[in-house]
């Protein structure tokens, strides 16, 4: 088991997201593997294999969202709340840099009849999802829209449709086993303005193949099958960027979350003389503070 496990660990190096064009320019396509970062999560949050499934798929929904994010100081935080037994999920997109939490992790549910994990029914479908895109210093950008069916990939290829206008094709996998993930990634298809109908047509007659993603990708490697799913339709790479989970908290981070919690809150937690213990939500790293380090935080917030 160990060994195998070894294995797993080591043939899951390959994360990243392949942008791509069909037809000269007149489709955009892109095309992840997240599989690392899907069990990085897995394993961070203990979470059960239909709950790695649904933390899985946002993941690599908010990568496609994030690498798009062109300046430096941009980053975007996609919300689910589903009214679903796994609570509210977030994932933040930095780029290459991907995390996810989510209120209940642990949530376990019956196979659907198809013999799926019923991610629909963990997140629910009584609710909405939130895109905030940060813009570093101009005002963020908030898109909101019901969900349709909390299995995620319709629900982002409706956000696409509906909040950027732009018509799109989502197809998002995870492989879980036990607790092992065997694959997962995305596939995103944006015909831009302009794009006559018959590669429309195409891309609709050949979407069957993309159906099953995480599948198809243990039998064969991306670059095969991208080139399997779009022969003779002109497709050229782009780009490619090294995709991650990474959690960027730090002990000054969580400082200034004390300091934000103002003077009186924080000289409460002081005459307790417990001290506190903050957690992060994203990677579980736990900051401790002394109520000696407490009071310096407090002279310094009072400084400021
Ligand atoms: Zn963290």
């Amino acid at each position: 088991m160990e060994a195998e496990r070894k294995e797993l660990m080591e043939r899951r190096e390959g994360d990243e997201m392949i942008r791509m064009t069909l037809c000269g320019g007149q489709v955009r396509v892109m095309m992840c593997e997240t599989t690392a970062m899907v069990q990085r999560a897995a394993d961070i949050h203990n979470a059960t294999p239909v709950c790695t499934a649904a933390m899985g798929r946002l993941m690599t929904a908010t990568s496609m969202l994030s690498v798009m994010m062109k300046g430096e100081r941009e980053s975007v935080t996609v919300n689910i709340k589903g009214g679903g037994p796994m609570g509210t999920l977030t994932a933040v997109g930095d780029h290459g840099d991907i995390k996810v939490c989510a209120d209940d992790p642990q949530v376990e549910l019956p196979l659907r009849a198809d013999g799926k994990l019923d991610v629909g029914g963990a997140i629910g479908k009584d609710g909405f999802m939130t895109v905030i895109k940060d813009l570093g210093l101009r005002e963020p950008y908030i898109g909101q829209i019901e969900l349709v069916s909390g299995e995620l990939g319709i629900d982002f290829a409706n956000y696409y449709t509906v909040s950027e206008q732009s018509p799109s094709l989502v197809a998002l996998g995870v492989l879980v086993s036990g607790d092992a993930v065997l694959k997962a990634g995305g596939l995103l298809i944006q015909p831009l303005p302009g794009c006559p109908d018959e590669v429309i047509d195409q891309i609709e007659l050949r979407s069957p193949m993309f159906a099953d993603l995480s599948r198809e990708m243990t039998f064969a490697p991306k670059e095969e099958l991208l080139e399997d799913w779009f022969r003779g339709m002109d497709l050229q790479v782009l780009d490619r960027t090294p995709l991650r989970y990474h959690c960027s908290c730090s002990r000054h981070r969580m400082e200034k979350a004390l300091i934000s919690l103002g003077r009186r809150e924080l000289n409460t937690i002081i005459d307790e003389d417990t001290g506190a213990e903050l957690g992060c939500h994203f990677c579980h790293s736990k900051y401790a503070f002394s109520t000696a380090d407490l009071r310096e935080l407090l002279e310094k917030a009072t400084r400021e």
